[in-house]
């Protein structure tokens, strides 16, 4: 995070950011300071490679990845759509049968609903706004991805973010929240507040499809996105 944006955050008192830890605390999903970690490793063989790729490698190589099962009933790999110099990158879960028929997340109902969310304040999906999910790949009967499928293509997503550069992050849903933050996460607790997600501020809100299936939530997730544009806002107005 650089120095302003650290600073910036610091006068909104939303500073230090906040970020999940792993392990067995009472309650997981509560931010706590963030703890010092041991030194990083750097990362070996396939999470190498894809962390050196650029835009264009990084696309062939989801297109051709095999590296979970959910390549196996997949149309198509679904990297994502958008502006790849976005202000605001939104991540939900996975792509359903639309998507992974027309290799673009968040098309049909839970797409449209997204869509509104997003006018509502004021933002256009593909104006400085990208969107991705935590695995590319359909999983069969739009059940929700395993936790080893998310692993294993963190990587893809991890060098997105790297690359996309975003300046918020909007975790659509518990399994993108906990694949963001590496940790258990429960959305109710978790909104409100801002996580660091590789250097990036993060906020946490309802999926679409389980605001479709609930909708006295709908309300609640327009005050998240109320809270992702005010602290966008603070971001980004001149010092
Ligand atoms: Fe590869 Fe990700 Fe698709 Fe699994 S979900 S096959 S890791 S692109």
């Amino acid at each position: 995070m650089n120095i302003r944006r650290e600073r910036l955050l610091k006068e909104m008192g939303l500073a230090p950011i906040w970020r999940l830890r792993m392990g067995n605390e009472q309650d997981d999903a509560a931010p706590r300071e963030q703890a010092a970690e041991p030194e990083a490793r750097p990362p070996q063989g396939r999470e190498a490679k894809i962390a050196r790729m650029d835009w264009n490698e990084l696309k062939q190589a989801v297109a051709d990845c095999r590296a979970c099962r959910l390549c196996e009933q997949r149309k198509q790999a679904v990297l994502g759509v958008g502006d790849i110099r976005p202000d605001w990158l939104l991540v939900g879960e996975g792509p359903g049968a639309e998507e992974d028929e027309k290799g673009e997340p968040f098309v049909g109902q839970a797409g449209r609903l997204l869509d509104n969310m997003l006018a509502a304040i004021g933002l256009k999906r593909g104006r400085k706004v990208y969107i991705a999910n935590a695995v590319k790949c359909r999983p069969p009967g739009n059940r929700t991805p395993e936790a080893e499928e998310m692993a294993t293509c963190f990587p893809f997503l991890q060098r997105q973010i790297e690359l996309l550069a975003p300046k918020l992050i909007v975790a659509l849903g518990r399994p993108a929240a906990q694949t963001l933050l590496k940790s258990e996460v429960k959305i109710a607790a978790a909104r409100g507040r801002l996580f660091d997600c590789q250097g990036a501020p993060l906020v946490v809100t309802y999926h679409p499809a389980y605001l479709l299936r609930n909708l006295p939530d709908k309300a609640k997730a327009w005050e998240d996105m109320c809270f992702a544009r005010s602290t966008m806002r603070r971001l980004t107005q001149p010092a």
